[in-house]
């Protein structure tokens, strides 16, 4: 007797055509956060030709699909599909050459460098064994295809725009990320798995001149120069040697020429923790140390600081993880499955959850062609050889990449949809 997790995934090789066909698609025509209004539609149109009620515009670009199956949990499946700023290199056949428009208007190369459209992928596959095999469970799944994850805004502009008012409010919350580590594994952590992300943009004030007299001019640069500098003793002096935080500058611009002193500089900052206690730390030392910069500089006016963006920390329901690690040892086997330790990436996934007030389970599963990561890893050289996340050269090989994503959602919703009903 097969198990239900089989009946359903008895029909995956017949539509991995038309998903491969999908995720090329998708690949090639990747859209900026907010501006997935192709993507919107083409999934709107698949999720209705497989019978889902479905709703666009759900937190501007948000699609929700609705698969009703009589009275049972309420189960949340997430896949986010916005792309990012960057130019594909993977010299693949259905690499992106698409552009987009950046906040500040400028034109860029936009790629799926973070694989949702694989995501995308797995849940539109998921979604029809799901339907094909109602007779193996009862409930109702919520999918939620999630528009503006890399700038951490989707999830919040859905549940604003009243997603469980209007779908209902789900008994768990499932997605999952596509890793840079071996195609054919899932792997997810309990507790605290992706950290918090708090991101600003600071301006330190000088007083511009003449590059030939600096005794009259207050040196933005030389005060950036220190700041970045000693920013770098937050981690290493303020924070406990056991509790994580990253600090990082991405970017310092002043000045345009050699021998003109420039009136400002410009910082961007972004900060990683997993800890509330530890991220109230790190954010008032880095204020500090601002501050403190410029008035050693005797700046002429206090530095500016805004936020650019946060992401909370994402926490995996303890007892709803192992509850799901135990549905994906069982099919997948224990060799395939394993503990993913904290990822200092962030996600916003975890807002549905807690505005809905239910677990939470987030797991990843491999994209790397699982030879080409035996070589590297041998080698010693995962990190160099293995593209990750948001490089342009991220190309998760399609199968068994696809066939397990697929196959890792249908288990983990038939783990919380209830027993068939008689
Ligand atoms: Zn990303
Ligand atoms: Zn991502």
């Amino acid at each position: 007797m097969p198990t239900n997790v089989q009946a359903a995934l008895a029909g995956l090789n017949a539509i991995r055509p038309t998903l491969t066909e999908l995720y090329k698609d998708l690949h090639q025509h990747p859209e900026l956060s907010f501006a997935e209004h192709r993507t919107a539609e083409v999934v709107a149109q698949r999720l209705s030709e497989i019978g889902l009620e479905v709703t666009t515009g759900v937190g501007h670009t948000g699609v929700v699909g609705v698969l009703r199956n009589g009275v049972g949990p309420t189960v949340l499946l997430r896949a986010d599909f916005d792309a990012l700023p960057v130019a594909e290199q993977t010299g693949l056949a259905y690499a992106s050459t698409a552009t987009g428009t950046d906040p500040d208007g400028t034109t860029v190369p936009v790629m799926h460098a973070c694989g949702h459209d694989m995501h995308v992928s797995c849940l539109e596959g998921a979604l029809r064994l799901l339907r094909n095999a109602a007779h193996l469970w009862s409930g109702t799944v919520l999918a939620v295809f999630q528009p503006a994850e890399e700038i951490g805004t989707g999830a919040r502009a859905m549940i604003e725009d009243g997603l469980f008012e209007r779908f209902g409010t789900p008994s768990v919350c499932l997605g999952q990320h596509v890793m840079p580590v071996p195609a054919g594994t899932v792997a997810a952590h309990p507790g605290p798995c992706f950290s918090a992300s708090d991101s600003f943009r600071v301006t330190l004030h000088g007083t511009g001149g003449h590059g030939s007299r600096p005794e009259a001019a207050v040196d933005p640069v030389v005060m950036a120069a220190a700041t970045v500098m000693r920013l770098q003793t937050v981690v290493s002096r303020e924070i406990a040697g056991d509790d994580m935080a990253v600090v990082t500058v991405g970017s310092l611009h002043a000045g345009s020429k050699e021998n003109i002193i420039p009136d400002s500089a410009e910082l961007k900052l972004n900060i990683r923790s997993y800890d509330e206690e530890v991220r109230q730390t790190v954010l008032a030392a880095v204020r500090r140390i601002i501050h403190a910069e410029s008035v050693a500089a005797g700046a002429p006016r206090e530095p500016r600081i805004e936020p650019l963006g946060e992401f909370p920390v994402l926490v995996n329901t303890p007892e709803a993880t192992e509850h799901t690690m135990d549905a994906f040892r069982d099919h997948f086997g224990d060799s395939r499955v394993f503990d993913s330790g904290r990822i200092t990436g962030s996600e916003d996934v975890g807002l549905f959850a807690e505005a809905a007030g239910a677990p939470n389970c987030y797991w990843l599963f491999g994209g790397a062609d699982p030879d080409t990561y035996a070589r590297a890893a041998e080698a010693g050289r995962v990190a160099q050889d293995i593209p990750a996340n948001h490089s342009p050269f991220f190309a998760p090989v399609i199968e068994p990449t696809l066939g397990t994503g697929v196959s890792a959602m249908v288990t983990a919703a038939l783990a919380w949809l209830g027993p068939p009903q008689v």
